[in-house]
């Protein structure tokens, strides 16, 4: 399967936002952000573009890409699922994209980025329902409990997640338990609880030319 492999705080520094996409890295003055805030590259710090229109849609697109790291393709994907299905397409990208099981194992703070949770639920470490999903995408529903395995219980990066995540709090969607290493799908998400700032309808209209 493709990846993106190269040096990811560069994706940051492109949309200059923080995607988070460093677990607790982000949190410190190491973040990349913090320390060089221009557009990689040998002219970075002499270009200052100002983008709109087209340009601007395009940047919104990747940046909602990057921050839940899905390749084009699979978002274009769901974009394509959103506008067939009934409702407000933009509403419905954030929601299909939020309710991907990767990103709800992050959101539980089981993991410390999307990066982690996905490898998580790749090498079989998440439950859902009691029963193994190791698929990444897999969109979890509401009733559903996403659990760590039990032989899984005492990796140290859980544990250091949780920990953070029992300080911090989850979204209003989700109910944790981090007595049993687990979280119940309690509602559906919301912009409000994405939290990102993100020009969803910009994204819609750049696919819908
Ligand atoms: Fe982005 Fe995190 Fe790197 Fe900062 S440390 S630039 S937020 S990936």
């Amino acid at each position: 399967m493709a990846r993106y492999t190269d040096a990811v705080c560069r994706l940051c520094r492109r949309e200059s936002i923080k995607l988070f996409l460093k677990g607790q890295r982000c949190l410190t003055d190491k973040c990349a952000i913090d320390r060089r805030n221009f557009v990689p590259g040998q002219h970075g710090k002499s270009r200052r573009p100002r983008i709109q229109g087209y340009g601007l849609q395009l940047r919104e697109k990747q940046k909602l890409r990057r921050f839940y790291g899905v390749l084009e393709a699979q978002f274009r994907t769901y974009f394509q699922k959103a506008f067939a299905a009934k409702g407000v397409t933009g509403e419905l990208l954030l929601s299909m994209l939020e309710r991907r099981l990767d990103n709800t194992v992050y959101r539980l703070g089981m993991a410390s980025s999307r990066a982690q949770a996905r490898q998580l639920v790749r090498h079989g470490h998440i439950l859902v329902n009691e029963k193994k999903v190791n698929i990444p995408s897999f969109q979890v529903k509401q009733g559903q409990v996403i659990a760590v395995r039990e032989k899984s219980r005492k990796l140290p990066l859980v544990q250091n997640a949780l920990d953070l995540a029992s300080s911090q709090g989850v979204p209003s969607w989700l109910a944790l338990d981090r007595e049993n290493f687990s979280g119940r799908v309690s509602g559906s998400p919301t912009k409000e609880d994405i939290n990102f700032p993100i020009q969803v309808q910009m994204v819609v209209e750049l696919y819908s030319k």
